[in-house]
């Protein structure tokens, strides 16, 4: 590709609405331009890299037998009321009416859908096990839709449904699809670690997150050191036993507190000191059976005391709940002020401690900003009960036995499930089995994030010049910048040459044809600024010995590279 018949609008200046690094580096190298909240156009950069990432996430998907559909994005309502859904999904589901008036939903995620395809197009076990994926839009109306296209309303997904017979081909196909994503993020080049993670709205009991390390992450996992990245993927193919742990869910409804505590209680019940540490305090629900929680949370907000509950202190997680008065809280929550509960319910405690609030750990956010203690730790990180875990801080013994804990911030880039039967019940999705008898199939689905990846992986790796993308997923992977291409025919014909061969060799190549009117430190700092992993400058000084000159995009300083030996060089 040349500059001048391609499309970079890049910027100097830094947007004042973007906070994070990967949003502003993504604004100012031209990959994406806002529309509205949440909403963003990929100009042809951005698209480049958001291709790849979908090519190999396709790639490795089909490799471990999962078999590409696509679905609607627009959903009709009769689906989700079948599932529960309808009700219980809450505002993020963009609901709209066609005009005659029938009710639909814009999909945030698509189980009911694919439920819907398998009740009638499968019939017996013989077809068993399926898994089925696409990579399509999604939209979810986020409460904060922020840091660009990392949470954004519209964004693309690839979300892969399985159907089994039984449990045994359910986990079989959920092991295979846990190794096939870590070889997807083996191959996008990203640091990330594989977590024990909460199920959430989705439903289920067994589920992983992968989390790519990033300081910006919203969430906090932990993890031993010493299953370090390479032990991880050698264990995804000879597995634990996970069935044999309890799922974090599960370990959370042990830590009931009898109705009645006063937050003093609670506090003391979690050893936290009040006013320096505990900031944010979630009172949730217990799951129902479909693994809904939809009750009520608390979240208790800011540096007040803790022994006064202030209206404006208080949020809700699962659905909006506002208290206008502490008389309304009474009121509504049957409790005093300054005390919690009873609401008609056991109520598990989950703190808060992430780290926009306080240090330490934290886990499995499915609102920004609102954790489950005891989720997301890594599959060796094994637990007894949340009172276990909740006073460690790095470099504390690993859980597992083995090295030491490490606890950073990751990015939810992916996450799988095992569903069980929670929506093929409902739908009724059901096939023979060997002896004719009718069976409900058990699920599982599969989420990568894949225009999230975009932004994660520039949150992993950038520096004061800009973006710097691994290989892979780099929207070009070798930079060429002429130097008085238009006064010096050698270095016309040599840069025409290299661009050529390099193109055939078949890298994605952009070269700077820009004419002098463009400064070298432009063109330099620009290739910078869009994180062009490899570049090359060629320049009459340096043909004179027959080189140009090589530099990686996170080296220091350049070397030189013989014209002849170019091709080789980059293979
Ligand atoms: P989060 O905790 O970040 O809200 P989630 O748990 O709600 O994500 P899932 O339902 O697990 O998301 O969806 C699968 C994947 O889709 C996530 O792992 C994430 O990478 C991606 N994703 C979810 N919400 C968004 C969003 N608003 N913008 C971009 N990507 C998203
Ligand atoms: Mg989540
Ligand atoms: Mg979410
Ligand atoms: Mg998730």
């Amino acid at each position: 590709m040349r500059t001048t018949e391609f499309f970079i609008p890049t910027l100097k200046e830094t947007p004042t609405d973007a906070v994070v690094i990967s949003h502003q580096l993504m604004l100012r190298s031209g990959m994406i331009r806002k529309l509205a909240s949440g909403l963003y156009t990929w100009l042809p950069l951005g698209l480049r890299t958001l291709r790849k990432i979908e090519r190999i996430v396709r790639e490795e998907m089909d490799k471990a037998g999962a078999i590409e559909l696509l679905m609607p994005a627009v959903q009709p309502a009769e689906l989700w009321q079948e599932s529960g859904r309808w009700e219980q999904y809450g505002p993020e589901l963009l609901r709209i009416k066609d005009r005659h008036q029938r009710d639909f939903c814009v999909g945030p995620t698509h189980e009911e859908v694919i439920t819907d395809i398998a009740r009638h197009e499968l019939s017996s076990y013989k077809q068993l096990p399926i898994n089925f994926y696409q990579i399509q839009t999604k939209f979810r109306d986020e409460i904060r839709p922020r840091f660009g296209v990392m949470r954004a309303r519209e964004f693309v997904m690839k979300d892969a449904y399985s159907f089994h017979l039984n449990e045994d081909s359910m986990q079989q196909t959920y092991e295979r699809m846990h190794t096939a994503y870590c070889n997807i993020f083996d191959r996008l080049g990203l640091n990330y670690r594989a977590v024990v993670a909460d199920s959430g709205s989705i439903g289920g009991s067994t589920s992983h997150e992968f989390h790519v390390l990033a300081e910006s992450g919203e969430d906090a996992i932990a993890f031993s050191n010493s299953s370090q990245y390479a032990a991880n993927v050698e264990k995804a193919v000879a597995l634990p036993d996970t069935t044999a742990r309890p799922a974090a869910t599960a370990e959370l409804s042990k830590v009931e507190t009898p109705n009645q505590h006063t937050i003093t209680d609670i506090v003391s019940f979690f050893s936290v000191e009040p006013k320096q540490t505990l900031k944010t305090l979630v009172v949730h629900g217990n799951p129902d059976e479909q693994g809904n929680t939809t009750l009520v949370a608390l979240v208790i907000r800011g540096d007040h005391q803790l022994n006064e509950v202030k209206a404006e202190n208080i949020h809700s997680v699962a659905q909006p709940l506002t208290f206008a008065s502490d008389a309304e809280i009474q009121a509504q929550l049957n409790c005093q002020p300054g005390s919690i509960g009873p609401v008609g319910l056991s109520i598990p405690i989950v703190v808060d401690h992430s780290a926009a609030h306080l240090a330490d750990f934290i886990c499995g956010a499915n609102e920004d900003g609102y954790h489950y203690t005891g989720a997301n730790w890594d599959r060796d990180c094994q637990y007894t009960t949340v009172a276990d875990i909740r006073n460690v801080v790095n470099g504390d013994p690993s859980p597992c036995g083995q090295g030491e804990l490490v606890i950073k911030r990751g990015i939810e880039v992916g996450h799988i499930f095992q569903l069980g039967a929670k929506y093929s019940k409902e739908l009724n999705a059901t096939v023979l089995d060997e002896q004719g008898k009718s069976v409900t199939m058990l699920m599982g689905c599969y989420g990568i994030g894949v225009s999230r990846i975009a932004a994660a992986a520039i949150e992993q790796k950038n520096d004061d010049h800009g973006i710097i993308w691994p290989d892979a997923i780099a929207p070009f992977q070798i930079g060429i910048v002429p130097l008085k291409m238009d006064k010096s025919e050698q270095v016309k014909t040599t840069t025409e040459q290299v661009y050529q061969q390099l193109t055939a060799a078949g890298f994605d190549v952009l070269l700077d044809d820009r004419d002098r009117k463009t400064s070298p430190g432009v063109k330099f700092a620009e290739m910078e600024l869009i994180g062009v992993p490899h570049r090359i400058v060629i320049g009459d000084r340096g043909l004179a010995e027959g080189t140009i000159e090589y530099k990686h995009r996170s080296a220091e300083d350049s070397t030189t590279v013989p014209v002849s030996e170019i091709v080789d060089f980059f293979k």
